[in-house]
């Protein structure tokens, strides 16, 4: 063993990561590698002190390579995590600036992508990069062991300050859920967190905190410390986190020299400081909160550029008067319920404020303007049902203090001056400030009762919906369903998603509808066949990151939108609420609907092509079925996926599904011609060929099949076409790996291989009766493949008539002449079908007298 780890090594693909390797870089480096089997992971540098105590205990596990063992003239494909600098990256460094050598980039955090990598560079907004490939495993359903998932808990406690980072999100701590729902060992965790200080970093934090000098900038305490080290000491990042833990401090820069560098680390805890503004004075980066660099001058040039730029990093506080929605609308206390809820409607607010002229009355919820209504008070004034209570702030007011506001109950903030209303805040404000997108802002969708009604013969349903619904938060027409109403399909499949128990829900809807109920406990799914076998798909809604619920001690229940967010694309993103009061509302988070109207098929996120590369085929799908088209966006990260080789080696059922859909629906010239457009004919196997002559054989196949009246499901002559050129051992092997049905593989492979044979043996006539001994053992996909190939009368013939040419005598008859049973029963059969193939035998009479004569002999 000891041995072998300073033997060179040759590997195409490389996964690689910075010096210095913190643990969500040694992290996502695992995760990777899950993602490309047959890569080496290697280790190009030192290890932070806390990865180093955790691989030296786990090496011989974890199996990471030495980058200096590597022969890299070898190297095909790098693949590079938790970092954008090439320089960062030790000895591989060449490698990464090879343009020979394709390259692979995932960071976090990152801004613009390093040129070396160009295109193939995923850049994500997690806390931790462990966390985006944590998604992307969990999406794809890959298993990893207990010892990675406490590696992977590692690195996204380490980034995000065990969520406690403002950069932290909830994926972060829903990839942290998915770690010990994996096996991650929380003991572990702890020991490896808190590594305490060495004795030289116990010295270097006291010069630090020596050191420290105040100074205030935007009325917030920046708090600098400066200091010369003899000797390069690991992990001044960590020693900055202490000491923002024992001042308190809102803003810190230090600046240790040593190793004739300067290294600087920067940290904010307040909106109006960028720790990145300030690292990027001595030519380093990071995010606002935390960031570094490492300068190659002398501390007191460093010193010098930091207080000259100090000021640069201040950023305009946000207040409510730039940011609040002016003028604000309001209505009069005298006026209707009725009035208001049609302005709330109209303006898609969830509530207003009520105002006499320009002072501030009250506000009302859309809520209760909802239930006066329903209680018959559409005409009262809404001065008696407003409350009176309203949170109120100035223009000054500091984005933090509306944050409050805005998150302790209150929908809408009212900014005044001088006691009259100038503004209005409101949690959509907020977002937009912060430039959040505005798919979170809650907007409430318009009514498609219309498009509902058209549905005649699904009125019942939607009724019978209704009607249970009001125990379950919400229930919905989901995905498809939604598009194919919006497109006015005739005929679609129904699916209904349900915030809440989907088969409570689907019983139910079965005994109102008398129809019953087909459950799959494992899943929580249940479809519901009433009427002359008519169907209802009902599902839970699924959220982000939870694995399959089979695997979970309970279902979780999440909002739509989270399970609209997983969906493939925006014009399979929408739903249509069910439930009572709200029938027919659409939720619309992505915009589903104009991509509907533009014809666009539009993936929901950068990763999706990633977290699931079956998606890529779905989308080729869309646009052959319905003439729409990948927007160019959409396009460029399918190509990506596929060039960075993440479709991969998918043996999966789930592959096999989309493939055979691709190719079941009629007409597939654009989705053959797409396929290979993208290369991802060539990325499921290299020898695939979907091209030109792919879409006529494909074609011609289809015509044949139908005009002999052959029942071969379309996808399986499309998977012949596509592997017509695979060498024969290669077919059947991999018709295996894509798990297709045993009795459907040995069809193809038998057309692919026995085709072209048919052709040879065939193409220069034959009688009858070889045609048959030929093609019958492989028919029908085999005699048919060869017809297309060469457009020969024996296989028509096969087709038209002889395949159906059977005698008329059996063994029985031969018994009763007086042929024991043995071999020979068989051997005078076949005789016989001979004769009567080649025409020279003519009714039962006329074989049994042959039948005779050849017992005779
Ligand atoms: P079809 O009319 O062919 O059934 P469909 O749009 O209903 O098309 P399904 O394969 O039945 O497609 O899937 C149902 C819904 O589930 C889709 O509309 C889509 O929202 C979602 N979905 C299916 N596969 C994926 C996937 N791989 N990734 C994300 N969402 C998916
Ligand atoms: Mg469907």
């Amino acid at each position: 063993m000891a041995r072998r780890h300073n033997e060179p090594m040759r590997a195409e693909t490389v996964i690689a990561t910075h010096g210095n390797t913190d643990f969500d870089a040694f992290a996502a480096l695992l995760a990777a590698r899950r993602l490309y089997p047959d890569a080496v992971a290697c280790l190009s540098g030192s290890l932070n002190r806390n990865v180093r105590e955790f691989y030296r205990l786990h090496a011989d596990e974890l199996a990471l390579a030495e980058a200096s063992r590597l022969e890299t003239d070898a190297i095909r494909r790098l693949i590079v995590v938790e970092t954008t600098h090439a320089g960062r990256l030790g000895e591989l460094e060449a490698v990464a600036l090879d343009p020979g050598v394709e390259k692979v980039v995932f960071d976090h955090h990152a801004g613009e992508p390093p040129e070396w990598a160009s295109e193939h560079t995923v850049l994500s907004d997690d806390g931790a990069l462990t966390t985006t490939l944590v998604g992307i495993l969990a999406e794809r359903e890959i298993a990893v062991s207990p010892l990675e998932a406490t590696a992977f808990a590692l690195g996204i406690h380490e980034d995000t300050g065990s969520l406690t980072y403002p950069t932290a999100t909830q994926r972060d701590a829903e990839a942290l859920g998915w770690c010990l729902r994996h096996g991650a060992r929380q003991e572990l965790l702890a020991e490896f967190l808190h590594s305490p200080l060495t004795e030289e970093e116990r010295e270097l934090l006291a010069a630090i905190l020596e050191a420290l000098e105040s100074r205030e900038l935007a009325g917030v305490e920046v708090l600098t410390g400066a200091v010369a080290w003899p000797r390069y000491v690991d992990g001044v990042s960590n020693l900055a986190h202490k000491v923002v833990e024992l001042t308190d401090c809102k803003a810190l820069v230090l600046l240790v020299e040593m190793d004739e560098r300067v290294f600087c680390v920067s940290r904010s805890r307040t909106p109006e400081i960028d720790a990145a503004e300030i690292a990027q004075l001595l030519g380093g980066g990071g995010h606002p909160q935390a960031a570094s660099a490492i300068f190659r001058g002398s501390l007191k040039d460093a010193r010098a550029r930091l207080d000259e730029g100090l000021p640069q990093a201040v950023r305009t506080p946000l207040t409510a008067g730039r940011l609040m929605s002016s003028p604000a609308r309001t209505v009069e206390p005298d006026e209707t319920v009725a009035k208001a809820l049609v302005a709330c409607q109209r303006y898609a607010q969830s509530g207003i404020l009520v105002a006499e002229g320009e002072r501030l009355a009250g506000v009302v919820g859309r809520e209760d303007l909802d239930r006066a209504v329903a209680h018959g008070l559409s005409h009262a004034p809404v001065k008696g049902i407003m409350s009176t209570r309203v949170a109120t702030c100035e223009e000054a007011t500091p984005l933090a203090e509306l944050q409050r506001l805005l998150s302790s109950g209150d929908d809408r903030v009212a900014v005044l001056r001088d006691e009259r209303i100038v503004g209005v805040v409101t949690r959509s404000d907020l977002l937009r400030a912060l430039g959040a997108q505005a798919a979170h802002v809650e907007r409430l969708g318009p009514m498609l009762i219309d498009e509902l009604n058209r549905l005649g013969r699904l009125q019942r349903v939607f009724e019978a919906v209704a009607a249970v619904s009001e125990p379950f938060e919400g229930v919905y027409l989901v995905g498809g369903t939604v598009r194919d109403i919006l497109l006015r399909e005739r005929s679609f499949d129904v699916d209904v998603a349900v915030e809440g128990d989907a088969i409570a829900l689907a019983q139910a809807l079965a005994d109102t509808l008398g129809g019953r109920v087909r459950t799959h406990q494992k899943f929580g799914t249940a479809v519901v066949i009433y009427g002359e076998d008519e169907r209802v798909d009902v599902v839970t809604a699924r959220t982000e990151f939870y694995d399959a619920p089979a695997a979970l001690p309970t279902v979780e229940h999440a909002s739509i939108r989270e399970d609209l967010f997983r969906r493939d694309f925006t014009i399979n993103a929408m739903a249509v609420s069910l439930k009572g009061a709200d029938l027919g509302r659409l939720v619309d988070p992505f915009a589903g609907r104009r991509d509907l109207d533009a014809r666009t098929i539009r993936v929901l996120h950068n990763l999706s092509f990633i977290d699931d590369p079956t998606r890529i085929f779905r989308a080729i799908r869309y646009e052959n079925r319905l003439g729409f088209r990948m927007d160019e966006h959409t396009l460029r990260l399918a190509r990506g996926t596929i060039e960075m080789g993440l479709v991969g080696d998918l043996s999966s059922a789930r592959l096999r599904d989309e493939l055979e859909a691709l190719l079941e629906e009629g007409e597939i010239e654009h989705s053959i011609l797409r396929l290979a457009e993208l290369g991802a004919d060539q990325a499921i196997h290299p020898h695939l060929a979907a091209d030109e002559e792919a879409v006529s054989l494909v074609r011609r196949l289809g015509e044949l099949s139908g005009r002999y009246g052959l029942e071969i499901p379309s996808w399986r002559l499309g998977l012949t076409v596509l592997a017509r050129k695979l060498p024969p051992d290669e077919v059947y092997e991999w018709l295996q790996r894509l798990k297709v049905r045993r009795r459907d593989a040995e069809q193809i492979a038998a057309a692919v291989t026995v085709g072209p044979r048919l052709v040879e043996r065939l193409q220069n006539g034959a009688e009858p009766a070889e045609v048959v001994a030929l093609a019958e053992p492989y028919a029908p996909d085999a005699p048919l493949f060869a017809l297309v190939l060469a457009d020969l009368a024996p296989l028509h013939a096969y087709f038209e008539r002889l395949r159906d040419i059977h005698l008329d005598v059996t063994g029985a008859d031969l018994a009763e002449l007086g042929l024991a049973e043995s071999p020979r029963v068989g051997e005078i059969l076949a005789e016989l079908r001979r004769r009567k193939l080649n025409g020279e035998l003519d009714g039962r009479d006329s074989e049994l007298a042959a039948a005779k004569e050849l017992i005779a002999q």
